[in-house]
């Protein structure tokens, strides 16, 4: 049987090599360097080679994002230095890292006189096999809530095979902000910050234009925090922190001390890990369709990169923990029906560019029952090149206001993501500006989204300036208009004013220089819609009945979130559903 793997954490986060030895011609001998700029910068290689042997490979310097260069670098330096190829496919996912880690090793071989040519080796024949595999629990999908989920059956006993189409596990996990909204934690109670988990279902609800499923959100907001203490079990620390995230209507929203969603990853890759974990994930293999025998949901079939077919049967249970849409703009076009057409190519997206729908039409394809695919929600915060979250000097609503291209305040910046962007569609460009101080960043070195301000400023993502009057010059803005904007902001932080729009979160004053301004626009993010399940993440299928099985959760899923969900409630749902999902499966319930 064709082996396949999952690299582990350790070995992922050394990213500097075994040393080997590899014979290219004549070189010359000493050590290497090659530069190229990647995702998060300029990257580094060092090469040490002895008369054109390569006897090491060290990435010497990078700012790529954890979870998404470690695949990355293993992949090209070992093929270069145990195999002589630097010809290997670029990592879905992580396109820029690999191009960037090759084009430096390039470099740096050149510079040594390595016969380079004699290393770009077409790709090895392969002759596609058909595989047959089997577990308790198949999941398609190694976002969050698929991970969630097989982690919690093999909590259970169950065995479990996950089928992941990208090079890589996390999904949409690895590259947002990481807020977790779970009301009557100790970070609350530590803080005087009323909360309960009815008053998290009222904000889920009614945010989510009232049109959630009431039942799947009280199983949402009533099992958060038990989904918080069963991380900390599998060692996620999390901040001491809590404030309000983007959208997310009220102070609950956690982070762990780990940055965006890595705390997570770092926390399955750690399970997945140990040597009887029981859960085999095998990556570069797209599911594409679900195996029906008799009614029930009894595996899946998919396709390798390589082109060998896999059939993985499934002894108790199916889940499907494919994610959304939000990258398939067809589907966003077919579907929306929020944004009037507005969601063309020219939208970019937050998510990762597998978020295609494929569980959503797999599912369809097997009958299940689909719920609110019309209702699909952007964000204010997207970098204008990429749509990504990343870029961007930012903190809980409290601590910034949002201005227009003209330097005025435009809407209640603790809103909902809904009314964010239709304010935001009526302003010039569909541009704002995220306008914060440096109080809760004194040195520039805290981290913003994952990076830290000063590589933000370093790479021009962000701008600073001492006063304001010189960051509306920088970003071409009459200054008396920013300082006037900024000056009223500030009155209504003191109490002294109504506030325009009817903002009613405030932390401090915005006062303490530098002062941080990042141009943002929206950009798809997540898609409320998805699979009809009941409380035990069970998918139904189109006439309400019970599809044995077979279940979902995640985004792949609907009806929880209404026609907008509130900032910080995609990891709870992710997490708390996927769990269910996985114990349901283990289960056979
Ligand atoms: P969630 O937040 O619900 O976990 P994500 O989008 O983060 O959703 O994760 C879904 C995962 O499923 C991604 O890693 C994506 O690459 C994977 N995926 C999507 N479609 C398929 C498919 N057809 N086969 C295997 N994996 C898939």
């Amino acid at each position: 049987m064709k082996r396949f793997f999952i690299v582990l954490l350790g070995a992922l986060l050394a990213a500097s090599l075994v040393i080997g030895c590899a014979d290219f011609g004549r070189g010359r001998t000493g050590v290497f360097t090659g530069s190229a700029v990647g995702h998060g910068g300029t990257l580094v290689v060092e090469v040490e080679v002895e008369r054109g042997n390569i006897l090491r490979i060290d990435v010497v310097q990078h700012s790529e994002t954890p979870f998404f260069y470690e695949i990355p670098f293993e992949r090209v330096i070992s093929a270069a230095i145990n195999d002589g190829n630097l010809n290997v496919d670029n990592v879905a996912g992580a396109t820029m890292t690999t191009v960037a880690v090759r084009a430096a090793l390039l470099q740096a071989l050149n510079a040594a006189r390595v016969n380079t040519a004699a290393m770009m080796q077409p790709a090895l024949a392969h002759t596609p096999q058909n595989i047959q595999l089997s577990a308790d629990v198949v999941v398609v999908g190694a976002g969050g809530a698929g991970l969630a989920a097989s982690v919690q059956a093999a909590q259970l006993g169950a065995s479990v095979i996950v089928l992941e189409k990208m090079s890589m596990l996390g999904g949409n996990t690895i590259i947002i902000g990481g807020i977790v909204n779970v009301s009557g934690t100790e970070q609350q109670r530590v803080r005087g910050i009323a909360d309960s988990t009815d008053l998290h279902f009222q904000h889920t609800y009614e945010g989510g234009g009232r049109v959630g499923n009431p039942e799947l959100i009280r199983v949402l907001v009533d099992n958060a925090l038990g989904m918080m203490r069963w991380t900390e079990e599998l060692g996620v620390v999390w901040q001491d922190h809590v404030d309000t995230g983007l959208g997310a209507l009220w102070p609950r929203s956690h982070q762990t001390v780990l940055p965006l969603g890595t705390g997570f990853l770092d926390m399955f890759h750690r399970f997945i890990a140990l040597p009887d974990s029981g859960i085999e994930v095998i990556l570069d293999t797209r599911a594409t369709d679900f195996i029906v025998q008799g009614g029930r949901v009894t595996g899946v079939r998919g396709v390798n990169s390589l082109g060998d077919t896999i059939t993985v049967y499934a002894a108790r249970g199916v889940v499907n923990a494919a994610g959304g849409f939000g990258a398939n703009v067809e589907m966003r076009m077919r579907y929306d029906e929020l944004w009037e057409g507005r969601l063309t190519h020219v939208v970019p997206t937050t998510n990762h560019p597998g978020a295609l729908g494929d569980g959503i039409i797999m599912a369809q394809a097997i009958g299940a029952g689909v719920t609110g695919m019309g209702y699909i929600q952007l964000l204010p915060i997207g970098d204008p090149r990429t749509g990504s979250v990343s870029g961007v000097a930012i903190t809980g609503v409290e601590g910034y206001i949002q201005v227009n291209e003209q330097g005025y305040r435009f809407v209640n910046e603790a809103a909902g993501r809904d009314e964010l962007i239709h304010a935001l569609f009526q302003q010039t460009n569909f541009t704002n500006y995220i306008i914060m101080c440096s109080r809760n960043h004194p040195t520039g070195y805290e981290l913003s989204l994952g990076a830290p301000l000063n590589t933000l400023v370093a790479y021009g993502h962000v701008h600073r300036a001492n006063t304001i009057a010189e960051l509306a010059v920088m970003i071409n803005m009459s200054p008396a208009v920013l300082q006037a904007t900024l000056n009223q902001f500030n009155e209504m932080v003191d109490g002294n004013a109504q506030c325009p729009f009817g903002r009613t979160i405030f932390g401090q004053r915005i006062e303490v220089p530098p002062f941080y301004a990042s141009r943002r626009v929206p950009t798809v993010h997540h898609t409320m819609g998805g699979i009809v399940i009941d409380r035990y993440a069970r998918v139904l299928d189109v006439n309400g009945s019970i599809i044995p099985g077979f279940y979902a959760a995640g985004e792949v899923a609907g009806g929880i979130h209404g026609n907008n969900r509130l900032g910080g409630n995609a990891i709870t749902d992710i997490l708390v559903f996927g769990r269910i999902a996985g114990e349901s499966a283990a289960t056979g319930r």
